[in-house]
């Protein structure tokens, strides 16, 4: 059979499971299926594209020989590596693994282009429009990605912020585009070396730049919209190589992560261009105004046998419910409410932890039934009907400074009204700030007790207590 036949169809099987991958992750029941369908269309696709080996003329062959086993070399090298840190990585540093591997899909992407644009392939305005277009997209997406990466790392901590950044940024992106067209339309294509560095070595630049100044609380909104621009220049790299897999997959990624980006955007009550060019969550010491008020310390076994005689609890977990590994603990002891009639409901802020549904993960994981869990905008008039709300190793979710304090770096991020509940217990484990580095004035408040110390530790304190009132 001609193996251009079996290529296309595998492609057609691959677009197929991509979008019914897809399809399934828009559930938290399907979502781990969703991954391996996605998975296996991947799968087809890379194999497809061997079989091109076979479809070309003899002479070509021993050419394509060195390029095929260049290929199964690099695909050894990152199948191993992925197997390896998909199997180590922890959930907590799960998004920084997101962001360099999205990163390195745009430097991929680049990377066509680059081959392209050096071996002068482009024909047509069209096709060499696409490809700077898409090299320009993807060596942002690649060059931001690991800055993000390194943000998310721990690697830089600073945020770096200059007198005339944007100028700055706007001088070295019309740098790019100017090489860019010089590229198009003065040279049709057949540009030296020199120029084409020159034009990836302004895109990454650029990259760098836009990525250093953003802060904190930011970061997720950054990371999914590099996610969109890999998916986008993937797609259009796919089109220059008249290659539908990429063209698909490039595709699906760029409109998954356009509206992933809006949505947290959203969430986030900012738009998209003002989480680039306002350096928000970028905190000095600006802003954060005095707080009124006293730390109040609390007994977790005192905490948590107000709980058993509540009537409605609610949860908002946090990154330091990811930290501590604390959902199993966490579940145990809902269940020991419920069995004594507390209605105990789950509270989940968009942003909460590290990555998109990191709690609901979690959850998931301790086998949370998900009919007692809320989104943000579902839970947060049921706070004031609350006799106890617990935070969770969250802080910046429930940080009532985005609600009232205009001053505050978080002003206008919608949060958790837990400090509407009659008595709020936060579990944390010393006076550690929340990921944007802001106080939160909820620990200060009347009704706000602490409950000092390690999620996991605290959970079994509570579990003890509650079982002990049983004899
Ligand atoms: P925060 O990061 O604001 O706060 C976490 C709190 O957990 C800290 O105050 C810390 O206090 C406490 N903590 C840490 N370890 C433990 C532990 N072992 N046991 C108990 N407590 C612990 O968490 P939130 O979830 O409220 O907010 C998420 C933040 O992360 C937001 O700013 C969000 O924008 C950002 N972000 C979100 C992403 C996403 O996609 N969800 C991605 C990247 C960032 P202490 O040290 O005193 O224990």
């Amino acid at each position: 059979m001609n193996p251009h036949v079996i290529i296309d169809a595998s492609y057609f099987a691959a677009a197929f499971l991509f979008i019914y991958g897809l399809k399934r992750m828009s559930s938290p029941v399907t979502a781990r299926s969703g991954i391996v369908v996605a998975g296996w269309g991947m799968a087809v696709a890379t194999l497809a594209s061997f079989l091109y080996y076979f479809g070309v003329p003899a002479e070509v062959k021993p050419h394509l020989t060195v390029n095929i086993i260049l290929a199964a070399v690099a695909l050894a090298i990152g199948l191993a590596w992925a197997w390896r840190s998909g199997k180590t990585v922890p959930m907590t540093a799960m998004p920084q693994m997101v962001a360099i591997y999205n990163g390195l899909g745009g430097g991929a992407a680049a990377l066509i282009a680059a081959v392209e644009l050096l071996g002068a392939h482009a024909n047509g305005y069209v096709e060499l429009v696409v490809t700077i277009v898409g090299a320009l997209i993807g060596s942002i997406s690649f060059s931001g990605s690991v800055i993000a990466w390194a943000k998310l790392d721990g690697r830089i901590n600073k945020t770096w912020r200059i007198k005339g950044q944007q100028v700055m940024n706007a001088t070295v992106m019309l740098i790019a585009l100017a090489i860019g067209a010089w590229i198009i339309f003065g040279m049709q294509g057949h540009a030296p070396a020199l120029l084409v560095i020159g034009f990836f070595a302004a895109a990454l630049v650029f990259g760098v730049l836009m990525t250093m100044p953003i802060g904190g609380a930011d970061m997720p909104v950054v990371i999914s919209l590099y996610n969109a621009f890999t998916g986008l220049a993937v797609g259009m790299e796919g089109f220059v190589l008249q290659n539908p897999a990429l063209m698909i997959a490039g595709m699906v990624v760029g409109s998954a992560g356009t509206l992933l980006t809006l949505l947290m955007a959203k969430a986030m009550n900012r738009s998209v261009s003002n989480v680039i060019f306002s350096n928000f969550g970028v905190v000095g010491d600006e802003g954060q105004g005095e707080i009124k008020g006293s730390l109040k310390p609390a007994e977790a076994g005192d905490a948590a046998v107000q709980m058993r005689y509540a009537s409605k609890v609610i949860i908002a977990p946090g990154y330091g419910l990811a930290v501590a590994q604390a959902q199993h603990k966490l579940y145990e002891f809902v269940k020991l409410l419920q069995e004594h009639g507390v209605e105990v409901k789950f509270a989940i802020h968009p942003v909460a932890g590290r990555m998109p549904g990191h709690m609901n993960v979690l959850l998931a994981e301790a086998g949370v039934p998900y009919d007692i869990i809320y989104d943000l905008e579902d839970i947060n008039g049921e706070f004031a009907t609350a006799d106890v709300a617990v935070v969770v190793g969250a802080n910046d979710t429930v940080n009532p400074a985005a609600r009232t304090n205009k001053s505050s770096p978080i002003y206008g991020m919608p949060i958790l009204n837990v400090d509407q509940a009659k008595q709020v217990y936060v579990i944390k484990r010393g006076q550690g700030k929340g990921y944007s580095g802001v106080e939160n004035e909820l620990f200060y408040k009347d009704n706000c007790n602490l409950v000092y110390g390690d999620a996991q530790k605290v959970m079994v304190a509570m579990i003890q207590a509650v079982k002990s009132l049983e004899g």
